[in-house]
């Protein structure tokens, strides 16, 4: 089945770009390089299927569960490509395909209230719930598979039809996910277009998307929002973060480190809700930093091929610059590694695990997000001192608090200008729950009940109760 315009064109050779696996920092395939100017028969196709797939909600239910099997029965072959151009450990690819299709699950038997308000007054309201139109889910290349599902799951069940964009670091899987879909789902209600930019820029700005949900960088959502104002689409941003874990005087370092270390490492840093800094009472601060750094020294560094490996490449070589400049950035302006510091030697895109102490609070390794394998650690002396630095950037996805005093550290948690606050653990995520950044961490809700009332309008019957 062709995916791309310039695939439907007989004899045309449509323009390809180079796709990396980030453990060797070779080419290993390819995939379609769509032009901006295809989206225009994109978006027009999707806007025709919209009008049979809005229809009924029992038929969305039951294609969405019957995605949601394909999804696993292709689930090797799923996660294999998402190691090979995402570089995470195969084991934590197959948790990612998992939950795409739990993700296509529960949106599945979502549905709107249609709710009646009486004011006292002989008529009254019927609210009701309408689509929107053509959805475009533009998202990041940590977690392509599991990040769309966020996104098309709630969109298709609503009965808004989709053009879904990875990105060009991790175009195939996504593209082998939108064929596996395409065997549930009637045709054009969710298209993959892959390329690189201005793809994902005129998608935004396309005057047929009715809601542009996008989730990546700061920078890049502010130009999304900029685009979608063009034809005054709904915006949805799901933005970096830079979260704080402050851990309290009473906290058992010895429980949590594992715990801690892996909120900060898990997919090599490269999650928008990680761990990024680590504030610890100047007492404990040598204590957190040893615990740490031995955890970083010892984890299994690899090919996530490898079945051993525990923390795989960073996934591209700009994204690799990046993590090396904040780094040489902290230890020019005084930082220590206590682990790491350094590229790994070899081929590939490897950072070594990287703990850093002695950070200047200034350094962008604390107030930038470093999206990747490096964690500062800081000292504090006085619990109003760690929150104040822990809400002092301009971000405010997540955030944690770690200690025995379970009230406490609560008391503490609510004082976190944050999206999501967690005690003694951080990033778990419930299907059923809200998803929302403060400050410049998003705009929108996803998540739950939220993310399906995102993708759907109120539409108001009123009415008197006699003729
Ligand atoms: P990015 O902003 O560079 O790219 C995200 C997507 O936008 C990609 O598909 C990219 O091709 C596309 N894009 C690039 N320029 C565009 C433009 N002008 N208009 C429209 N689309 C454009 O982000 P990234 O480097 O791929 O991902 C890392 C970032 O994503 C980090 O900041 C991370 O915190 C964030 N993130 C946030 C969440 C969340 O839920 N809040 C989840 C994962 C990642």
């Amino acid at each position: 089945m062709p995916t791309s315009e310039s695939e439907r064109v007989p004899g045309r050779q449509p323009a390809r770009f180079a796709v990396v696996d980030p453990a060797t920092g070779e080419t290993f395939d390819e995939a379609p390089d769509q032009r901006p100017d295809e989206l225009d028969a994109v978006v027009d196709r999707a806007h025709r299927a919209w009008h049979g797939w809005r229809a009924d909600p029992v038929v969305r239910t039951t294609a969405l569960r019957v995605a949601a099997n394909a999804v696993e029965a292709a689930g090797d072959d799923l996660a294999r490509l998402l190691t090979l151009e995402q570089g995470k450990p195969l084991a934590e690819s197959h948790a990612e395909v998992a939950r795409t299709a739990a993700r296509l699950r529960y949106f599945a038997d979502l549905a709107p209230r249609t709710r009646r308000i009486t004011d006292g007054r002989p008529v009254h309201s019927e609210i009701r719930w309408r689509s929107l139109g053509p959805v475009a889910a533009i998202v990041p290349w940590n977690f392509p598979l599991q990040l769309a599902a966020a996104k098309f799951a709630p969109a298709l069940v609503a009965g808004n039809t989709v053009v879904l964009k990875p990105s060009p670091f991790t175009p195939l899987a996504t593209r082998l996910l939108g064929t596996v879909l395409a065997t549930a789902l009637p045709e054009d209600v969710l298209t993959v277009v892959t390329g690189r930019e201005p793809l994902g820029a005129r998608l935004a700005s396309h005057p047929g998307i009715r809601h542009v949900t996008f989730t990546g960088s700061v920078p890049t959502g502010r130009a999304v929002a900029e685009a979608a104002a063009a034809s005054l689409a709904r915006v949805t941003l799901e933005l970096g973060g830079n979260d704080a874990a402050v851990l309290l005087d009473d906290v058992a370092v010895d429980r949590i480190a594992d715990r801690l270390f892996w909120a900060a490492f898990r997919n090599c840093g490269q999650v928008c809700m990680a761990v990024k800094r680590v504030y610890a009472p100047a007492q404990l601060h040598a204590e957190v930093v040893e615990a740490l750094a031995q955890r970083a020294q010892t984890v299994a560094v690899g090919s996530g091929l490898n079945p051993e490996t525990r923390l795989g490449p960073v996934n591209n070589a700009p994204q690799l610059a990046r993590v090396e400049q904040v780094t040489k950035q902290a230890l020019a302006d005084g930082a220590r590694a206590a682990a790491g510091g350094h590229r790994l030697d070899g081929p590939g895109y490897f950072f070594a695990p990287t703990i850093l102490t002695d950070v200047p609070p200034g350094s962008p390794v604390v107030t930038k997000e470093q999206f990747g394998p490096v964690l500062p650690v800081l000292p504090y002396r006085s619990l109003d001192e760690a929150v104040d630095a822990a809400n002092g950037t301009g971000f405010g996805l997540g955030g944690s608090v770690w200690g025995t005093d379970l009230d406490r550290a609560g008391a503490v948690a609510d004082r976190l200008e944050c999206g999501t606050a967690w005690i003694n653990h951080h990033a778990e995520l419930s299907l059923a729950q809200p998803f929302a950044g403060a400050k410049n961490s998003g705009v929108g809700v996803a998540g739950g009940p939220w993310g399906l009332y995102g993708n759907l309008r109120p539409f108001v019957v009123h009415r008197p109760q006699e003729a």
